[in-house]
């Protein structure tokens, strides 16, 4: 009733102060969470009601006014809030180091890349045991540049075993589906092909396994980088502007899932005329160094734009396998010297992961 005589029958002022009242007295026994839910970080300052007049009437200004100590708490509930709705990361079983090789763009040697570079990763430690995880399921390359074919058995424990050639154990959405057939897939397809391809395979003992990504930064690169324990990433990039515009994302979103990026290789930076060796920059000569100084990273390498590259790829003979003494091979050679030196230091016993 007393609320009733106060709106109901007072004066337009006699109300206005009611209203304030009324909201201060709720801001009181709101605690400072329900505030920041309700108001985004806006409190009344004081619950005094600091009331300025405008234009006739009066308002009730709201301050932002967290101390030093409220907004610790709130950076640390959020933060707690923020990790409970991301997935556990789970290592992969038997897999020591996880690299994954990634571009923004397609088309700008990425596969050809992290074919290479496992391969150069087991040329130059031969104690090493090496895989090969395609997850570009879209377009799996790996299949014919490892030249490998057919669907992987399965073991007792039904796990998928990967096929194995040059050394390297590979898999791949490629094996699982006709060479030839389309992938229109839906989100959750996606994300469920690439659970089974990083939980279900028997990959036995790895030191390295290199992760074919797909172009871009998507739901793919996500999943795999909040699934999975990332040694570091290498970012693969032609010199032009418009791959290194992508390639600069594809970095940023590494650091911001917290995957450390051991660096950039500038791929097909030059081109030798076979005849006459002079030299032309196709596609720009120092791009990905800029991109790299840009962003506070090494540049592990150039790889020349080169028929043999794109033979040896298109034929299922790696130019590291086949090739090992050319100056296109040693480059790739050069790059895994200097992933692998600058990768944490590997867990002293292979990962298991009960309960997959
Ligand atoms: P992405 O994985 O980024 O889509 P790919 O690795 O499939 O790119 O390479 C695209 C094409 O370019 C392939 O035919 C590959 O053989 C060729 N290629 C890649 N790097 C080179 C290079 N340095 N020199 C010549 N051809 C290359």
């Amino acid at each position: 009733m007393e609320a009733e005589r106060c709106y109901g029958t007072s004066s337009p002022r006699a109300r206005r102060d009611g209203f304030r009242i009324g909201l201060q007295a709720a801001f009181r026994v709101m605690g400072v969470w329900l505030r920041l839910l309700v108001f985004g970080g806006v409190s009344l300052r004081g619950c005094g009601g600091a009331c300025v007049p405008l234009g006739g009437s009066r308002l009730l200004i709201c301050r932002r006014q967290f101390s030093g100590a409220e907004s610790e708490t709130l950076k640390q509930r959020r933060s707690q809030i923020m990790s409970r709705g991301l997935p556990k990361q789970k290592p992969i079983e038997g897999v020591k180091q996880v690299i994954v090789v990634a571009s923004g763009k397609g088309g700008v040697g990425k596969s050809t890349t992290a074919v290479n570079l496992a391969l150069a990763l087991a040329a130059n430690e031969s104690s090493k045991a090496v895989g090969l995880l395609d997850v570009d399921v879209y377009g799996p390359s790996i299949p014919k540049m490892m030249n490998l074919k057919g669907n992987p058995e399965l073991s007792q424990s039904n796990l998928m075993r990967p096929l194995l050639n040059y050394g390297i154990a590979c898999m791949s959405m490629g094996f699982l589906v006709e060479e030839t057939a389309p992938l229109v897939w839906r989100g959750l397809m996606v994300m469920s092909a690439i659970e089974k391809l990083l939980r279900q395979v028997d990959w036995g003992q790895l030191d390295y396994l290199v992760v074919d990504m797909p172009p871009g930064t998507g739901d793919v690169q996500l999943s795999v980088s909040q699934n999975i324990p990332i040694s570091g990433a290498v970012i693969v990039s032609t010199p032009q502007d418009i791959a290194l515009m992508d390639a600069h994302r594809g970095a940023e979103m590494f650091r911001k899932v917290h995957v450390p990026v051991l660096g950039l290789v500038q791929n097909m930076s030059v081109f030798q005329c076979p005849k006459c060796k002079h030299k032309t920059h196709i596609f720009g000569a120092d791009g990905a160094r800029r991109l790299a100084r840009t962003l506070d990273l090494d540049i592990l390498g150039d790889i020349p734009l080169h028929l043999n590259i794109r033979e040896a790829s298109d034929t299922g003979q790696p130019i590291v396998f086949s090739q090992p003494e050319s100056d296109e091979a040693k480059a790739y050679l050069r790059i895994a010297t200097e992933v692998v030196r600058r990768l944490p230091p590997p867990p002293e016993s292979f990962p298991k992961c009960l309960g997959n």
